[in-house]
């Protein structure tokens, strides 16, 4: 038996062996026909299809590439490859990894990690950045962003074809791109709108709270007249902080919306000087601060822009200044005008301190509403946080940059670079400013209108709100005035028609009343052909903002005095326009 088998080894294992070479011979036979039929399949595909690929092809924005999946061979290119690629056809087919030249590094090595991924079994989408051969080069290419291209990738039935179709989507890709952009903006507007209420919310409570309760102890203690007048200031005083904060917040919130209007009107900048002078010349006295204004440079004065807002910004500036600056300290105020080009005056403001000074990583949160430097800046000094936000959303609006310079404990600048056109026939110079010490105002009216009273003052006061009219009338009675009440602007423009010529001195006017507001009932009167049309009227009215104001002017009134009432405002401004009357 051992013999046997070995004699079948022996033998047996050549035959086996060739047996072996054939039919390996034979699978790798069939192996190559079956792969050059389903080639031949592909080249004959590739051939007989190509007319109707063509005319299918040409028409339409997208191009195909019919690419053989073994050896990604390019079986057909669609006529507008190059068009659409500035690649030429040819070399496409004598290289596909030309392609690579359309798209970033970065962006090659995505879409090849995508397609090593893929199954080819569902469609395959890419979606990316490229440029025409020869825009651009380099790593960031995609950042230029001009054109985006989807390509959609399929195998055929026999998974021998890969079908191509690339598609430039660069408009609708935009059009999605800045779409998304303005929901995203529309978002942060929303949620900075919801955080802006929430804060208000808060802030608008917190003195509000200090309000109701000084005044609930004042009741309280109404025996006790010095207790009594203690909470009563303390009131008086949180209603004042209570009113800035809503003047600061609506002007921001006009600032927001984009409401915030400026004028362009002449104003002379040494004007503006002396009114911070008279400003802050007292405060910083009593609070033994030095004090100066230096206005540097100057060969013209008078400008054109908003005066309002522009002294505005300046005033937040040094209010901050001299709250932030202990006794001893110093604020500086400097004009500078730096150039004159092509009627354009480049002016430097500066409001220097040497104050606590501003910490560094605070800095670059300071133009944010309602930020303070920490939790204690209000417990100390009061503010909102909302006074910088608005001073530069105002210098952005006059196309203008404040540069902020601090260091703790040292003090702080804040400068103000703004180009305005010079006023026309600005030739005048300016006298020397001489420092600290501003041109006089016209000396004895300025004493005269501080020592006005209203004694003895007939007024007309239209007013629709009975508490308001009230009030204005008790207030102004006990110090001698004598009024008449219209309860809208007909009555008034009636009961000054229907008086004797020079019955009043002056006319309070509401704005929002019933029947007639208070700027068409002025507007009546100066129609009039009385000889006293031309009699003082003052808007008093909740309508606060510059835009009121300006439009009082405009109508003929002599001043806008914002409610709630100042009454030594109301006592000045009266007296200002009766007293420089008699001047004349
Ligand atoms: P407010 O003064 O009402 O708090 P602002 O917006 O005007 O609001 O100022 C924001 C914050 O900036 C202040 O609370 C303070 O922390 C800081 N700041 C502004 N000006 C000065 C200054 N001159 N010196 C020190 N800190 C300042």
């Amino acid at each position: 038996m051992g013999m046997i088998l070995e004699y079948m080894d022996y033998h047996l294992l050549p035959l086996s062996l060739l047996f072996a070479a054939i039919l390996f011979s034979v699978c790798c036979l069939g192996l190559y026909l079956r792969e050059r039929s389903r080639a031949g399949r592909i080249e004959a595909l590739a051939a007989g299809e190509r007319k109707f690929f063509k005319s299918f092809a040409v028409n339409r924005q997208d191009f195909f590439l019919l690419i053989r999946r073994s050896d990604l061979k390019v079986l057909y290119i669609s006529p507008n490859f190059q068009e659409m690629t500035g690649i030429e056809a040819e070399l496409v087919c004598a290289d596909i990894e030309v392609l690579k030249s359309l798209v970033s590094p970065k962006t090659a090595r995505n879409i090849l990690e995508q397609l090593g991924n893929w199954d080819g079994e569902q469609e395959l989408r890419l979606e990316f950045d490229y440029q025409m051969a020869g825009e651009a080069a380099g790593e960031n290419r995609e950042e230029s962003g001009d054109r985006h291209g989807l390509v959609t990738l399929q195998s055929d039935e026999s998974s021998a074809c890969y079908l191509v179709v690339f598609c430039d989507n660069t408009e609708d890709y935009q059009v999605r791109t800045a779409m998304k952009a303005e929901l995203k903006q529309a978002y942060q507007e929303s949620q900075a709108k919801t955080d802006f209420l929430s804060k208000m919310s808060h802030e608008i409570r917190t003195p509000m709270n200090g309000i109701l309760g000084m005044l609930s102890l004042a009741r309280s203690h109404v025996k006790e007249p010095e207790q009594t007048d203690y909470y009563l200031n303390r009131a008086e005083s949180l209603s004042q902080f209570l009113l800035t904060l809503i003047n600061d917040i609506l002007d921001m919130s006009r600032i927001e919306s984009g409401k915030m209007e400026l004028e362009a009107v002449p104003f002379d900048l040494f004007k503006v000087a002396e009114k911070l002078d008279s400003m802050f010349r007292n405060t910083t006295e009593a609070k033994n601060i030095q004090w100066e204004i230096e206005m540097q440079d100057f060969d013209v004065s008078r400008v054109v822009g908003d005066e309002l807002r522009l002294t505005q910004v300046i005033i937040n500036f040094i209010s901050n200044a001299v709250k932030f600056t202990p006794a001893g300290g110093s604020v500086t105020v400097t004009f500078r005008q730096m150039h004159k080009i092509e009627g354009k005056m480049h002016l430097m403001i500066r409001v220097r301190d040497t104050g606590k000074g501003i910490k560094a990583d605070f800095i670059s949160r300071i133009f944010r509403p309602f930020e303070q430097e920490d939790a204690s800046t209000a417990h100390h000094y009061g503010g909102s946080g909302l006074g910088m936000a608005i001073a530069d959303n105002i210098v952005r609006l006059m196309d203008g940059q404040i540069i902020v310079e601090s260091e703790e404990g040292k003090g702080t600048e804040f400068v103000v670079y703004i180009s305005l056109p010079i006023a026309e026939g600005e030739q005048f110079v300016p006298e020397t400013w001489n420092e600290g010490c501003p041109r006089e105002a016209a000396g004895d009216l300025k004493k005269a209108i501080e020592e006005f009273t209203l004694e003895g003052v007939r007024l007309l006061l239209a007013e629709d709100n009975d508490v308001n009219a009230e009030i204005a009338i008790e207030i102004m009675e006990m110090e001698g005035a004598v009024l008449e009440r219209a309860c809208d602007g007909l009555e008034a423009v009636r009961m000054f028609e229907e008086s004797p010529e020079h019955g009043y001195d002056a006319i309070l006017m509401d704005i929002q009343m019933p029947n007639m507001n208070g700027w068409e009932a002025a507007a009546q009167i100066r129609k009039s052909s009385r000889p006293d049309a031309d009699i003082p009227i003052f808007a008093m009215s909740a309508n606060a903002f510059v835009e009121d104001k300006r439009h009082s002017i405009e109508i003929g009134m002599n001043g806008h005095i914002s409610k709630p009432v100042d009454y030594d405002e109301v006592r000045e401004l009266v007296g200002e326009a009766l007293l420089g009357r008699s001047t004349h």
